[in-house]
């Protein structure tokens, strides 16, 4: 029995003012999913101290460095990311692959750095319009997903979150249709083997709270990554209720 999971991912968005108003608006509870925020760096000891205070939310960053510590200007380790008390880590998000030229080998190398601080990565994976559009969707997910595996135990996928996010659907309003997004979530769970039946997969894309039921009721969608609605607290507080 694996319990859904949804995450808000603010990306460089709000300031302290909204971040304060979010989580007074934030009301989580009859939700059964665990839920997850992640804001920007500078807002992780604020939403920590939120999170505390309600008990019904936990924290995560955007991303990491791979590094541990050491002269790597503007970046932010796994162990700073755990003394803001963020318990999660959002990895290899198509924004870092597509905008930063994070390779799929570096994102590896950042989940294990993750697992190594008992930091819970939630791993992003997902095709461009392009490539769906040549049929290679699987393809390029298995490659994805393949990266990973090749510095990793089979075990070590227990203690992760896998994130399906077609790029073309991220902030675009399009979403995949939930057999679509069912279809790819079966293949990802059949690369991570046994364990992979244990492993939460999120669908990321477009997620609201009007189509976020049909998704959830998918059998291998476990829960959403969830960007533009989740600036939104009530919002976000309704997909969250979407999650059984
Ligand atoms: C995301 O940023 O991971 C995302 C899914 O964004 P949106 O919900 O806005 O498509």
């Amino acid at each position: 029995m694996r319990i859904s999971l949804v995450a808000a991912n603010w990306k460089m968005n709000g300031n302290r003012a909204f971040a304060e108003r979010f989580f007074t608006d934030l009301e989580l509870g009859d939700v059964s999913a665990d839920v997850v925020v992640c804001p920007p760096f500078p807002y992780l000891s604020q939403a920590a101290q939120a999170a505390e205070k309600k008990g019904s939310f936990k924290v995560g960053g955007q991303n990491l460095s791979h590094e541990p510590d050491g002269a790597f200007t503007g970046e932010v380790s796994a162990r700073m990311l755990l003394d803001c008390d963020a318990r999660y880590v959002i990895v290899g998000h198509s924004e870092r692959r597509g905008l930063y030229g994070e390779t799929s080998e570096l994102v590896a190398k950042k989940f294990v750095a993750a697992q190594a601080a008992n930091l819970i990565p939630i791993l992003c994976v997902g095709e461009t319009l392009q490539e769906r559009d040549q049929g290679r969707t699987l393809e390029v997910v298995a490659s994805q997903l393949q990266a990973v595996k090749a510095v990793i135990e089979e075990k070590a996928w227990e203690c992760s979150v896998v994130a399906y996010e077609p790029v073309w659907a991220i902030g675009t309003g399009k979403t995949a249709s939930p057999e679509e997004a069912q279809n790819v979530h079966k293949f990802i769970r059949t690369q991570m083997g046994d364990v992979g039946l244990t492993v939460r997969i999120l669908y990321g894309g477009s997620v609201k709270s009007a189509n976020a039921s049909a998704l959830f009721a998918q059998a291998d969608i476990d829960g959403a990554l969830v960007g533009g609605a989740s600036l939104d607290a009530k919002e976000f507080a309704g997909v969250c209720r979407a999650a059984v």
